[in-house]
């Protein structure tokens, strides 16, 4: 039977059992669209990772002889969506089913169960083959339970697929080494060159340049350099493993001006379009920890294995629990504007100006900068959480709804009451501090909570605690926090909350 199948611009993997024959009767499509470039503005590096690694996953199934039809950008009939670029081809073809697999985010899981109602022919969807779970076991895993807790989760998946496992227990005979991954980087063990591809790109940047497509961060080489094929993404997964893996748990929370990724894999984008799955980066790691790693503590192992089968899978099952009425929260009620200098990095500072820079340069950022500098601050500073999932879906090449979301939203804003995080991620500049050296260099003391040169973080962390003390003094992990709040003196807050205040109505002058 004559069979469309799409394929998504992060579904690009080639071990998909779709590949496994070659039926002459099967037509594949990819499209470049103005529908995907514009639903939010993206980071110029993002559009272009993703058309060039679907221009290059095309090409591996045209050598392979598959029938492909690809539309570019420009290409005349390509009309820019989705339902109707799907059934020109159709037609096209005299195609009698279509085929898809089942789409990540929620906005492409409506258009397409709409459209195969629309259709007069059969259709059928397939699973990604890309996850360890589908999009539904978590749910079911925490049904009847309060809290869905991360930490839960994530040791059913360590059972249930017997990674890092000794029998029944865990192996090393802990189940987290959450604890020793709290170190400050601080120059003592070298950070190795990182490894970068030199994917020439020239023509899809002049194509986004063309099209007037509004794009935020920089570009300013012409080479891409995160992974684009299976290849190179097997290849920075196998840079990690000799590398960085050694340190990676060591040095996962920590900042540094002069380092980007520090023991970071940067798999984030390879892993999000599916060049590579969740299982064959933790049988990579295990495998080569296994073989050479005898000076590799568990540690390091455990903490990234963590971050893949446990945050990872964790979040997708999330999204999938909670949406679509997940993407409106607001529990906290902020409200405010996100400052300027979030699209710009142009600020006094400079935790704030490190991770914004890295973001504008890189579409990077790792976890801690997200987490407790960019989040924390838009937290503090009680941003309306649209607002701040807009700037996250947009900066960062590996940010795709499924995974930006509870992290944003809920991770990072409590913005969905806890559902997630069991309480607020904020913190005055003393941990930024304890964490970094951006302090070293800045022009606020992190030290001082009032006066010109009081570091922003610090009026602002207990402003928040107070004007939100009605929705989170019941907390029972916020209990330490208020009892401090408690014992301070009522002027002192009042000025603090002055101070606050002035951050709030104009945060890029600060
Ligand atoms: P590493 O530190 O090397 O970690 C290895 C891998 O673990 C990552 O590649 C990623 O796949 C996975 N991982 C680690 N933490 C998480 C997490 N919290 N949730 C899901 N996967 C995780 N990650 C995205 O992939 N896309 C996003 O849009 C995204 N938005 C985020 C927004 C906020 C506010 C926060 C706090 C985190 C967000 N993350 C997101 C999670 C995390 O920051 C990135 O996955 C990570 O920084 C990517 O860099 P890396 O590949 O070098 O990661
Ligand atoms: Fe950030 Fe405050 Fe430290 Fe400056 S002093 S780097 S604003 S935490």
């Amino acid at each position: 039977m004559k069979t469309l199948r799409l394929i998504l611009g992060d579904q690009l993997n080639s071990k998909h059992s779709w590949y496994k024959t070659n039926d002459k009767n099967v037509v594949y499509c990819l499209f470049e669209m103005r529908q995907e470039t514009d639903y939010v503005t993206h980071h110029i590096q993002k559009i272009i990772g993703f058309f060039a690694a679907m221009r290059a996953f095309s090409n591996h199934l045209k050598t392979n002889n598959f029938k492909v039809v690809y539309y570019k950008l420009d290409d005349k009939d390509n009309t820019q969506d989705l339902v109707k670029n799907l059934k020109q081809l159709i037609k096209k073809h005299d195609i009698k089913k279509f085929e898809y697999q089942l789409p990540d985010e929620y906005r492409i899981d409506q258009q397409l169960s709409e459209f195969c109602k629309s259709l007069d022919i059969e259709s059928e969807a397939f699973s990604t083959e890309h996850f360890y779970t589908e999009r539904e076991d978590l749910k079911a895993f925490f049904k009847g339970k309060k809290q869905y807790l991360m930490e839960n989760f994530y040791r059913d998946m360590r059972k249930k697929h017997d990674i890092l496992m000794a029998g029944k227990q865990p192996e090393g005979g802990k189940w987290n080494y959450d604890k020793s991954n709290r170190n400050k980087w601080k120059g003592e063990h070298q950070i190795p060159t990182y490894k970068y591809f030199k994917n020439d790109v020239s023509n899809i940047v002049e194509l986004i340049k063309k099209s007037d497509i509004k794009t935020i961060g920089k570009f300013d080489t012409k080479t891409f350099s995160y992974p684009i094929t299976r290849a190179q993404a097997l290849d920075q997964l196998k840079y990690f493993c000799e590398e960085l893996l050694i340190h990676f748990g060591d040095y996962q929370d920590a900042m540094h001006t002069d380092e980007v990724y520090l023991f970071h894999s940067r798999l984030s984008f390879a892993m999000n379009i599916k060049l590579i799955s969740a299982k064959n980066i933790v049988d990579t790691v295990l495998n080569y920890w296994r073989k050479h790693g005898d000076n590799i503590d568990i540690s390091q192992v455990e903490g990234f294995i963590r971050q893949i089968i446990g945050w990872r899978e964790y979040m997708r099952g999330m999204y999938w629990a909670l949406m679509p009425d997940y993407k409106t929260e607001n529990h906290l009620e902020n409200t405010n504007k996100i400052p300027e200098f979030y699209w710009t990095g142009n600020t006094k500072m400079n935790c704030l100006k490190n991770a914004i820079t890295n973001s504008l340069d890189n579409g990077y950022a790792h976890h801690i900068q997200r987490l407790m500098v960019t989040g924390n601050f838009a937290l503090l500073a009680q941003i309306n959480p649209d607002d701040v999932d807009a700037w996250y879906l947009g900066i960062y090449v590996d940010a795709l709804e499924w995974v930006q979301l509870p992290n944003t939203r809920g991770m990072s804003q409590f913005a969905d009451g806890g559902k997630i995080a069991t309480k607020p991620y904020v913190s005055s500049g003393s941990y930024i501090n304890k964490m970094s050296n951006y302090c070293d260099n800045c022009h606020y003391d992190k030290k001082e909570k009032l006066g010109e040169k009081a570091c922003p973080f610090n009026s602002l962390y207990w402003n928040f605690l107070d004007d939100k003390r009605s929705i989170l003094v019941n907390n029972r992990r916020m209990g330490m926090m208020y009892s401090l709040l408690d014992k301070m003196e009522k002027d002192q807050l009042v000025n603090i909350k002055k101070r606050a205040q002035s951050i709030i109505e104009n945060p890029d002058n600060f």
